[in-house]
């Protein structure tokens, strides 16, 4: 018998696996490659709010669980999925100077905020009004890690097909899905949740997201930029640029408004010719409280769900995938604002409108 059922393989499901892996339980990834978020995802790991000078909920104890968890898969696999770069944080008026080096003095935010702000340019960067400088910061080749892990399993341990929900057996002390037994089965599906029979009671809103690949010889690629917009270096001469951020729209379309927003955004920060070579779109899973969702099906004892990685998926995938394994196993206690028993009134409430 396996240890779990893992459906869905975007950050949530790689991360079970990879704890599952790392205390040598057997599991079967199921996933039907699609349009996941993790595979659109710029891949920045970033513990700060930019917009606000804070830091992220939890932010330091997230990075400081995650960056060890990515080294250690680049040293297994022999592989570079993380690239360290600071982020530059441009400012549009000589007022959000004094912010900055307020906020770079704050306590915890010091780690990451450097004091020191720049008004020289770069390579195809405009100057605008100087940029702040965030360390201990990156970029995750999320495609990359994703494949070589999924790559490197053995053929019983992934099936590329979709979920079918009808096919489960719930049984006291295990579940069976078209012949093959586990102790439990874990839903990583993403937005894919709206479709799970036993937890789309949960309030997962979505925001969708809408993003461009750019080519740009001459723009510099030590920097990952903020101004409204990430441009972030991918690979040569391209980068990603975006990405909107719209809880209204549930498809995964892509628009022209999203494009004239992105590049009229991009133009305020580059002087430097640019082609664009992609445009997509994707749903982000963000839930209305904008916490994670972790934990076990109210009736159901084997069912468990991960999801509600919102906008940063990078930073606290592995930490929350520890805790569920914690919970799983050693059924320690979830933090409260993870535990999807805060939405227990809209499990016995189903019709409860909160989109
Ligand atoms: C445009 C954009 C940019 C982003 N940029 C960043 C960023 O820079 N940094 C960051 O940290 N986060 C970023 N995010 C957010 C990040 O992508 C998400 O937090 C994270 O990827 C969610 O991972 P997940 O595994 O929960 O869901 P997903 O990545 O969506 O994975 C779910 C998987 O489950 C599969 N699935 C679903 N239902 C089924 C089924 N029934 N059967 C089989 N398979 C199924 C899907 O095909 C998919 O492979 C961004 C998101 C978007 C959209």
């Amino acid at each position: 018998m396996k240890h779990s059922i893992i459906v869905g393989f975007g950050l949530a499901g790689f991360h079970y696996a990879q704890q599952l892996k790392a205390h040598n339980k057997e599991f079967l990834v199921i996933d039907k490659p699609k349009n996941s978020a993790s595979r659109n995802a710029a891949g920045i790991c970033n513990p700060t709010v930019l917009k606000r000078y804070t830091l992220a909920w939890k932010g330091s104890e997230f990075l400081n669980y995650a960056m060890p968890n990515y080294k250690r898969f680049e040293s297994e696999f022999e592989t570079t999925v993380f690239h360290p770069l600071p982020i530059h944080r441009h400012f549009f008026s000589a007022g959000e100077h004094n912010s900055w080096s307020v906020a770079s003095q704050e306590e915890g935010l010091n780690s990451f905020l450097d004091p020191i702000f720049h008004t020289k340019s770069t390579d195809g960067i405009k100057r605008n009004f100087g940029y702040g400088s965030v360390k201990n910061v990156g970029r995750l080749g999320v495609n990359r890690m994703l494949d070589t892990f999924f790559t490197a399993l053995n053929l019983n341990q992934k099936l590329e097909e979709s979920f079918d929900y009808t096919a489960l057996e719930k049984h006291k002390e295990k579940i069976v899905y078209k012949g093959i037994e586990a102790k439990n089965i874990v839903f990583c599906e993403g937005f894919g949740l709206k479709n799970n029979p036993w937890f789309n009671y949960l309030p997962l809103v979505g925001s969708k997201g809408e993003y461009l690949k750019i080519k740009a010889p001459k723009l510099s690629r030590k920097q990952i930029i903020k101004g409204g917009i990430f441009i972030s270096p991918i690979e040569h001469d391209l980068f990603w640029v975006g990405a909107t951020f719209n809880p209204k729209d549930k498809t995964n379309a892509i628009t022209s408004e999203g494009l004239k927003w992105i590049r009229n955004k991009l133009e305020t920060l580059i002087d430097t010719p640019y082609e664009v070579i992609h445009h997509s779109a994707c749903m982000r899973p963000t839930v209305t409280d904008r916490r994670p969702l972790l934990g076990k099906h109210p009736d159901y004892n084997n069912l468990y769900v991960f999801n509600g990685l919102g906008t940063r998926g990078v930073l606290m995938a592995p930490l929350l995938s520890c805790w569920l394994y914690d919970l799983i196993h050693f059924k320690k206690e979830l933090p409260q604002a993870v535990a999807i028993n805060r939405f227990e009134a809209y499990f016995c409430k189903p019709n409860k409108s909160y989109v």
